[in-house]
């Protein structure tokens, strides 16, 4: 029977610390969900990780293994997508050094969620070549496996976009290599953190998957809320409520009673946090059961890597030598096959 060939999706993570509610709604619920309809390929970005924190490079490797088991543990399968890591695809480097000749400063000057990291983390004057190029890299990471679309959070469409810009620009130059990827958005592309600004490992204001129950009641006792809603009777704005933004996602059916008695001020903060805090627990609970039955098995957790390795590093050789070919850097063989001939 004719198979039709499925379309490739591409999205990885940093290795960065254990996984939040964030890099779940926007995107590794999203990746488990559309295993079965694409050809799944999620990546380790570790390369990445050294553009925030280049000193620490010694926690990459037990971080690539921690995050590695949330993925399994929240439903990806190695059966059905390919789970590698960046650093271990070495044509990812040659990729990226050919697409930062085709991108101007000025470009990557205008992209809003590198300003806004820069920003955040004080690095106005002394941020990193790589750092500032990062999204380069990104863009040979997707492009590298001739991806169609990439399911991300929102931070991540201004990459997405670029990308777009260096395949169409690649194309034109030296012919067809690659698809112009989509991203792909979730309704919680953007899940604000405990102090109401997106949710981020490198912030601290994150709730993991792995968080314990009376870790998740503390944290989410502590969370923002709305800042006119000061006492109990106090009518309250759902919408700016980092708390009511987690009920619609992870408590949907009482939604509308909620929004009609915090509004009312009949709600209160308190026991609005604690129907949360009990939703969460257990909604993580499956995963986190998961999650210490795979971290006892340290050998699966690497022999998922070495098989996802192996398939990527196939692609990724496939796809350099079209673009080695379409750049004319294929006379490489000649010399190659000189040497040959005169053995
Ligand atoms: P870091 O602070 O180290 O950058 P991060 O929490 O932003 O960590 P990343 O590894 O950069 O996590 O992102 C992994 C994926 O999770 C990306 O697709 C990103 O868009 C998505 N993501 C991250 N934070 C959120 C969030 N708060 N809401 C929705 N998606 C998110
Ligand atoms: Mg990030």
């Amino acid at each position: 029977m004719f198979e039709q060939k499925k379309e490739r999706i591409l999205s990885g993570m940093r290795p960065s610390g254990k996984l939040h509610l964030g890099n779940l709604t926007g995107a590794l619920e999203n990746w488990v969900k559309l295993q079965d309809d694409y050809e799944n390929f999620h990546f380790v970005a570790d390369w990445h990780t050294l553009t925030t924190d280049y000193k620490h490079s010694a926690r990459i490797w037990p971080d690539t293994i921690d995050m590695v088991i949330d993925w399994l543990a929240a439903g990806l399968d190695p059966e059905k997508s390919t789970l590698f890591v960046q650093s271990h695809i070495k044509e990812h480097a040659e990729l990226h050094l050919l697409f930062s000749m085709l991108v101007t400063i000025p470009r990557l000057e205008r992209n809003p969620t590198v300003k806004e990291q820069i920003r955040e983390l004080h690095l106005e004057d002394r941020v990193s070549y790589g750092h500032f190029g990062y999204p380069v890299l990104q863009a040979a990471d997707i492009l590298m496996y001739r991806a169609h679309a990439v399911p991300v959070g929102d931070d991540q469409v201004p990459h997405v976009e670029l990308t777009r810009e260096i395949a169409r620009k690649f194309n034109q130059v030296y012919g067809k290599v690659f698809p112009v990827p989509k991203a792909l958005l979730t309704k919680f592309s953007r899940l604000p953190g405990l102090d109401g600004s997106k949710m981020s490992k490198s912030k601290g204001n994150t709730i993991l998957l792995s968080d314990r129950p009376d870790v998740i009641r503390k944290k989410v006792r502590s969370a923002i809320t709305d800042p006119q809603k000061i006492r109990m009777g106090d009518p309250g704005h759902p919408e700016v409520c980092s708390v009511f933004t987690y009920h619609q996602k992870f408590n949907p059916t009482e939604i509308p009673e909620i929004e009609a008695e915090c509004k009312k001020g009949t709600l209160g903060c308190v026991a609005c946090k604690n129907n949360l805090s009990d939703k969460l627990i257990n909604f993580l609970e499956p995963i986190q059961v998961k999650r210490i039955r795979i971290e006892a098995d340290q050998s699966y957790i690497k022999d998922v890597l070495r098989t996802g390795n192996s398939k990527a590093r196939k692609e990724a050789q496939e796809t350099m030598e079209l673009v080695r070919e379409n750049m004319k850097f294929g006379y490489f063989r000649e010399i190659e096959e000189l040497k040959w001939t005169k053995v």
